[in-house]
């Protein structure tokens, strides 16, 4: 693991950390009324980016409950919502906007609407970075072997 790659993992974590308030103005206005919750554990499945992310940072990915159907609730749900905080929850988690969240964003102040989707399009760059260091990193190393 190169400094490059972990000092890149590290931004995407801030990026995270920073839009999460955000984020949570609108979901806290719209996910109290939700009759269709999307938290499924099929959702909350870690990826091959949000693995990349992590083992970066070097945090292990907690083990998927075996007990668990995909369209059961996501084992990371807690009584008062996500016990996982954003940057520690697959990316899909953060990506997602359902149809009620979209509406909210359209409906209100534009600037904020406008500050989200910036801060959204600079995590999938972030993390486009993070792959493509990762995957030349793997490269020189079979160039070396
Ligand atoms: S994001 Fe949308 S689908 Fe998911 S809980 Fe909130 S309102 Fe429901
Ligand atoms: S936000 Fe949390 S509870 Fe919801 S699917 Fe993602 S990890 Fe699971």
């Amino acid at each position: 693991m190169t400094e490059e790659i972990r000092s890149q993992a590290e931004q995407l974590k801030e990026l995270l950390v920073r839009s999460s308030p955000l984020i949570e103005e609108y979901t806290a206005m719209v996910c109290p009324e939700c009759s269709d919750v999307c938290c499924r554990q099929k959702h909350g499945t870690f990826r091959e980016a949000d693995r990349i992310y992590l083992g970066a940072l070097g945090i292990e990915i907690p083990p998927s409950d075996p007990e668990r159907t995909p369209e059961g609730p996501c084992q990371f749900m807690g009584p008062t919502g996500c016990v996982r905080p954003r940057w520690l929850r697959p990316f899909k988690c953060t990506w997602y906007f359902c149809e009620p969240l979209l509406a909210a964003l359209n409906e209100g102040p534009q600037k904020k609407a406008r500050q989200l989707s910036a801060a959204l399009q600079e995590m999938v760059d972030c993390i486009y970075q993070l792959e493509e260091k990762v995957r030349k990193g793997e490269e020189s190393e079979i160039a070396v072997k």
